[in-house]
């Protein structure tokens, strides 16, 4: 289960969440309460270590399609 990393909107808050895709639609803010949240996923260790997917372990600008991130 990925990693994420929020930053609060409202009140700068940052934490973390060990959520599922559809759990994260409702995280919020465990100080504050809103939803407004900058989200970032910190997951990508286990693409690496896992002698993964893409052979390319490092985004270049944009150019990778399955990371949200870059
Ligand atoms: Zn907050």
């Amino acid at each position: 289960m990925p990693t994420y990393d929020f930053t609060c909107k409202s009140c700068n808050h940052q934490f973390s969440l060990f959520t599922s895709i559809s759990g994260k639609k409702e995280a919020k803010c465990p100080k504050c309460g809103s939803q407004e949240l900058t989200q970032r996923m910190t997951g990508f260790l286990y693409a690496k270590s896992g002698g993964g997917n893409n052979s390319g372990s490092s985004c270049s600008g944009g150019s990778c399609s399955g990371c949200s991130g870059c």
